[in-house]
């Protein structure tokens, strides 16, 4: 069976680097590891705008916000095919169909959907559409017939919610759709990538990031500000580790190599981890090296972008083509799927001819 990767981003900001570590990096890997015969890599609007139902224009202008962090992290419109959900009108009506699949009280039951809700401050006001995501996510991963997923941690509902349509589909209506897996980080630190505010999770909804386009400047101060330890207050103080944001970003970034470059008077994160446990290990310090560690990181993302934005109607045109060939793809397997929902009436010259026999012979 072919291998085949979907993934996405809505666009409702610019990337940051919880997308980065949580999924951007792994797609690129992916994408030169030559193991898979297509990736596809969507740009949600019609996602995006199930809670930014008032704000079109929000979500107009982080298309390319969004395509241009895709470029600059390395994707590669040559190996990987980047196009725009609403442009790929075949996925709405896979949800439709999806819809009678699912009830009510499984939806309610997502707890990345009630955790999204709480912090949307939605209350008993939900949009029907956001309410539904999961389902149209469903269509987005079975219209590429897509194997693999790799995201971040919070999508892991909506990978059950998928899995769960695929096996009901293909018990009431016969094997068509194919099965997916979700790709998580190895790497723990990046399942979650928490917000410089310390908050469980770096998301632009939550105005908590470090995004890839940040200039220098920006990302030395957003380092600098990060939230660490409350209690951590003078040198001396012995420092907790767990939980503390500037030490995750370590675990999700720094190698062994960035101690001998940059601070050589530690071997590796463990001691720094053990000396900062220990006291006498100021902030300061670790940030500083922190910021070095980010910046090497972020520096030849920053550099490509701006090659990328010299031509914008050129990524336009990469996401316009890139669109076409989705479409091409989700056509034939909503043609799969309206085959064996039987409604594919037109096509379907048998139950024509033997409905013309019987009305012709009463
Ligand atoms: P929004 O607040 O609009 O939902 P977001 O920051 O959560 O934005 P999404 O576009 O919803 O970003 O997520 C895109 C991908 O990035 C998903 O695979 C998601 O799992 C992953 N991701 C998002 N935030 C993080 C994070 N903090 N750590 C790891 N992965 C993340
Ligand atoms: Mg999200």
């Amino acid at each position: 069976m072919a291998k085949i990767i979907l993934t996405g981003d809505r666009p409702t900001g610019k990337l940051h680097v919880g997308h980065y570590v949580g999924s951007l990096k792994r797609r690129v890997e992916l994408q030169e590891s030559g193991g898979y015969d297509q990736i596809f890599i969507m740009i949600a609007d019609a996602q995006a705008l199930t809670d930014n139902a008032d704000d079109p224009e929000k979500v107009r202008q982080n298309i390319i916000e969004v395509a241009l962090d895709y470029l600059s992290v390395g994707l590669d419109p040559a190996k990987s095919t980047l196009f725009i959900q609403s442009q790929v009108p075949q996925l709405c009506e896979l949800s439709f169909y999806y819809m009678n699949l699912v009830t009510v009280s499984r939806l309610q039951r997502n707890p990345t959907v009630k955790s999204e809700i709480q912090m949307r401050n939605f209350e008993t006001s939900i949009p029907v559409g956001f309410f539904t995501y999961p389902i149209s996510q469903a269509a987005d991963i079975t219209a590429f017939k897509a194997t693999t997923v790799p995201v971040g941690e919070d999508q892991m509902p909506m990978l059950e919610q998928t899995r769960e349509i695929v096996h009901k589909f293909n018990t009431v209506y016969g094997e068509t759709l194919v099965m997916p897996d979700i790709l998580l980080p190895d790497n723990k630190a990046c399942l979650r990538l928490p917000g410089i505010d310390g908050k469980a999770k770096m998301s632009k909804s939550l105005g908590n990031c470090i995004f890839l386009s940040d200039t220098e400047k920006d990302v030395q101060k957003k380092i600098m500000s990060m939230f660490t330890d409350p209690n951590h207050l003078k040198v001396e103080d012995p420092g907790q580790v767990e939980g503390n944001p500037v030490f995750t970003y370590l675990d999700a970034f720094c190698r062994d190599e960035h101690f001998a470059k940059y601070l050589p008077d530690y071997d590796d994160l463990e001691a720094l981890k053990a000396h900062y446990r220990r006291g006498g290990l100021g902030d300061v310090k670790v940030k500083k090296f922190l910021n070095k560690v980010i910046q090497e990181e972020l520096a030849p993302i920053r550099e490509r972008r701006k090659q990328f934005e010299q031509d914008i109607p050129a990524v336009y045109k990469i996401l316009e083509e890139g669109s076409r060939k989705a479409e091409a793809v989700a056509a034939q397997t909503l043609a799969d799927v309206k085959k064996a929902m039987k409604i594919d009436y037109f096509a379907d010259q048998a139950l024509i001819e033997e409905q013309a026999k019987r009305f012709r012979e009463g």
